[in-house]
């Protein structure tokens, strides 16, 4: 679809900070409907990121074949299957106008941290394992207690549990819920050990942000048992660095530096 950036009034309006938004039009872009004041600030917060980020910005990592999240390393021979889709996570950055003594809290302060979206290429094994491990305890926990229900509500069952007492039928399904319960976060614990040996869902193991990591960059959300991926077919059609050129974009957008932003505000 061709893009419709005509908001001429725009400060960011035909430069690279604009182009790295990777809009589809200016009606679809937030910062297209700010104030002046409020625009050269979200550009100057282009060139913090632009600073933090490698060379390529996020393009390398988004356009390689190899699945980021198969755990090879260390095996001889063994390569990383072919990646098919992409795994979605967000990246924060400390903000370099957050107080000094300002803790990170892994969390999104528009306050304090600046965020990018990453997306790693995976393949469909990685994806089906780490699917696996976030529907099917809780499925089996369901079913269990699913069961119990279904027992206790049969009459010949109801009516003998009865006779001990009329709430004994209610503590038997109370029984199937809490066995449900240990299966699930058992079955969870053994999905995610077998996992481990095989996926990389944790950030710190992922060797395709790691060059992210060594500046700064902080994987936001991550749970103990990993990265809250969300696996998408398709890359992300806009949003900012999810184009291409972004080395070109980027070095344009560092070399002009805070001079590039006084430009804007002249315009
Ligand atoms: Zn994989």
């Amino acid at each position: 679809m061709e893009k419709e950036l005509n908001n001429k009034d725009c400060r960011l309006y035909g430069s690279p900070y604009c182009a790295v938004l990777n809009q589809k039009s200016c009606k679809d872009c937030r910062i297209s409907k700010l104030g002046a004041a409020d625009q050269l600030k979200a550009a100057e917060d282009i060139l913090y990121i632009a600073e933090a980020l490698p060379e390529d910005g996020l393009e390398g990592i988004m356009n390689s074949t190899g699945c980021a999240l198969c755990r090879t390393k260390g095996r001889e021979g063994e390569e990383a299957n072919a990646a098919v889709q992409y795994a979605q996570m967000d990246m924060g950055h400390l903000h370099p106008t957050a107080k000094v003594g300002e803790k990170l809290s892994g969390s999104y302060d528009r306050g304090t941290a600046m965020t990018v979206p990453v997306q790693l290429p995976v393949c469909e094994s990685c994806r089906k394992k780490i699917g696996k491990k976030s529907y099917l305890p809780l499925a089996l926990g369901c079913i269990i207690a699913a069961a119990g229900l279904a027992l206790v509500s049969l009459e010949p069952v109801r009516s003998a549990l009865t006779k001990y007492g009329r709430i004994i039928p209610f503590l038997v399904f109370l029984i199937f819920v809490f066995v449900g319960i240990i299966v699930e976060s058992l079955v969870k614990r053994s999905i995610g050990k077998k996992n481990e040996r095989t996926v990389n869902s944790r950030a710190k193991r992922i060797s395709a942000i790691a060059p992210l990591l060594e500046r700064g960059w902080f994987a936001i959300g991550e749970l103990n048992d990993g990265m809250p991926f969300i696996f998408t077919k398709k890359k992300l059609d806009s949003g900012i660095l999810t184009g291409e050129n972004q080395r070109e974009l980027l070095n344009e957008i560092r070399s002009a530096g805070k001079a590039g932003i006084d430009e804007l505000s002249r315009r």
